[in-house]
């Protein structure tokens, strides 16, 4: 098998990895001048600080020893594998990238000869792309369960972004996911490695980030979220992907039904509200069952709980409060005080300017004193 042959194999199931894709290519408008026989291997990309790149995602190897209950790529699983060396991954990564094709990369592995062993294929591609093949594009190296201290610093020289999938949110939940994974010792305490070494660098911190796998075990929301708080808290998480469970036949759980729909998508809004709004845990409208309503935004479910009848005065709430109304954002609640330092903001029409999404927020504030409905045929937006 020659390495674009390997690239067709590997490069599509690096997609049951979320990374920083917003889209396959083909959802969004096609990169210009990618080959066909790349397109199911390169994803639209939105970096942090959101400038949007192709980038090329892979596996090192599909080959593992594991027998995580919903992996299509678990140990005796009959399917074709392939497996990279580092310099014949690298070698053409380069070509791409020198021809325009990628300007990032994601590079994950299944595990074969241990977590350590599959860790130092995946650095040492990163080092001859960084090195021997001067690749400065954007790097997202996974890092596997076991891996060693050394070689999260290794990582770290190379990549811009590391992550650590931790599939579920405890152990409890692991076990019956993963039933030889470990949760505390071989997932979380290599986040905490990278958090703690990234601090000794004194410049260019990589992020970090990690994954779940969504609907596959009977795990809630409430405990996805409650560990998403800690690892944003705690870990500095920059963000945490969710992997909606889709049922592969000769595996455990091939009867088991898909994630429900919508439920994805609800707990990427959740986690936006801990991460960037500044919501507890405990205040997020979890149902009784734990999970987040399927058909409601969460930000709306609390707003309608708690801001119906005490809607907020844009014209004095502290940032804090503005961001819990909903269609305001970070940047909108920045620009909202910045507007009031010039003068009083009395219409929708004068938040429909600063980019507030006027419609969403209107239930639940005060302009001057005066509830938006009065004043909705001055409405623009
Ligand atoms: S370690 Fe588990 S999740 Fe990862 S590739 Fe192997 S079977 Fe799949």
């Amino acid at each position: 098998m020659d390495a674009l042959q390997k690239l067709q194999l590997l490069g599509p199931a690096a997609a049951f990895e979320p990374a920083e894709e917003v889209g396959m290519l083909g959802e969004r408008a096609p990169l210009p001048q990618t080959p066909d026989e790349l397109a199911g291997c390169i994803s639209h990309a939105t970096l942090p600080g959101g400038k949007r790149v192709p980038m090329l995602k892979t596996l090192v190897s599909s080959a593992c020893e594991r027998d995580c209950r919903y992996c299509p790529f678990r140990a005796g699983r009959d399917f074709r594998r392939a497996t990279f060396t580092p310099d014949e991954l690298a070698n053409f990564t380069a070509q791409i990238y020198r021809q325009g094709l990628v300007k990032g990369v994601f590079l994950s592995s299944a595990i074969l000869g241990g977590g350590p062993h599959t860790q130092d294929r995946i650095i040492a591609t990163a080092e001859l792309l960084r090195r021997k093949y001067q690749f400065t594009g954007y790097l997202h190296l996974k890092i596997m369960p076991g891996a060693e201290r050394d070689q999260i610093s290794a990582a770290l020289q190379y990549a811009d972004r590391l992550s650590v999938n931790l599939e579920a949110p405890n152990a409890r939940r692991l076990a019956d996911l993963a039933p030889h994974k470990h949760f505390s010792e071989e997932l979380l305490q290599r986040l905490r490695w990278i958090h703690e070494l990234r601090q000794t660098l004194p410049v260019r911190r990589p992020s970090i980030t990690t994954q779940f796998v969504v609907g596959a075990v009977d795990e809630t929301d409430v405990e996805i979220l409650t560990t998403s708080a800690y690892l944003y808290r705690e870990l500095g998480l920059a963000r945490a992907y969710f992997s909606g469970f889709s049922p592969v036949v000769d595996t455990p759980l091939e009867h088991h039904p898909p994630i429900q729909l919508h439920r994805e998508h609800r707990l990427y809004q959740a986690s936006f509200l801990l991460r960037d709004y500044g919501f507890d845990v405990e205040e997020l409208p979890f149902q009784q069952d734990g999970n987040l309503p399927l058909y409601e935004d969460p930000k709306i479910a609390w707003a309608n709980q708690h801001l119906v009848h005490s809607p907020v005065e844009l014209n004095t709430a502290d940032r804090e409060m503005l961001l819990r109304v909903p269609g305001i954002g970070p940047i909108g609640a920045d620009r909202i005080i910045r507007a009031r330092r010039q003068g009083t903001l009395h219409f929708l029409g004068d938040l429909s300017k600063l980019g507030i999404a006027t419609k969403r927020a209107a239930p639940y504030i005060l302009l001057n004193g005066r509830r938006s409905p009065q004043q909705l045929t001055f409405w623009t937006g």
